[in-house]
């Protein structure tokens, strides 16, 4: 399985090109402002970008979709909660000039909780992980998640930008979805490092509780 992120943009967020080594099919999760390089990255990479799914809508992850979509000719794929979201894009790039270029991607289709993507012979499975935004989705890929905006290494999302909820959902969302995948998992997220599954448990300090001891 080839995973490969690209980093960057005004919120340093990570792109990720995830793709099957055996049909050199392959996806982008949340092509945000460092679009060029992710343009060029999948060129080196030789696989052929089926879709584009995103975790959720926020402008930071969504910045490159459309230019993608026009380079790629390919599908763009989100949670239907987090549509309001994507709509609410327009005027989230107003207060950002950097961001004056972006035009708001049409969505092709919705993937639910408990659906399984295709990406050639790998199969992703989809969350719904709430709290973050109200369709932010996680995707599970072998032992892989693609956790977006949800938790990251020692930390987790914020939960006062549009579509945000509460914390107690934010966190109770990755203690229910998350935290019940076996500890080795890796955890990529929409910014900073990988983690794991087990060392989040162990030392976030947002469910540092002994019931994970
Ligand atoms: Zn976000
Ligand atoms: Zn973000």
């Amino acid at each position: 399985m080839i995973i490969n992120c690209i980093t960057g943009g005004a919120f340093i967020e990570n792109c990720y090109i995830v793709g099957d080594e055996k049909t050199m099919e392959g996806i982008l999760i949340d092509p945000g402002e460092q679009i060029d390089d992710i343009l060029s990255e999948v060129e080196k990479s030789g696989l052929t970008i089926t879709k584009i799914v995103n975790t959720h809508n926020h402008l930071d992850h969504v910045a490159g979709v459309e230019i993608a979509k026009q380079k790629l000719g390919i599908p763009f794929y989100i949670h239907k909660k987090d549509q309001p979201v994507l709509d609410l894009l327009p005027e989230a790039c107003k207060r950002w000039p950097q961001y004056s270029y972006v035009v708001k991607p049409d969505v092709e289709g919705y993937v639910e909780e408990g659906d399984k993507v295709e990406i050639g012979s790998l199969i992703a499975d989809i969350l719904l992980v709430p709290g973050h935004s109200w369709g932010h989705i996680c995707l599970v890929i072998e032992d892989n998640i693609f956790a977006g905006d949800t938790l990251f290494a020692g930390s987790v999302g914020r939960v006062d930008l549009t579509g945000g909820t509460s914390m107690e959902e934010l966190t109770g969302s990755i203690e229910a979805k998350l935290f019940t995948l076996p500890d080795n998992y890796n955890v990529f997220p929409g910014h900073g490092p990988a983690t794991t599954i087990g060392i989040e448990k162990q030392s976030n300090p947002f469910f540092r509780r002994s019931s994970y001891s």
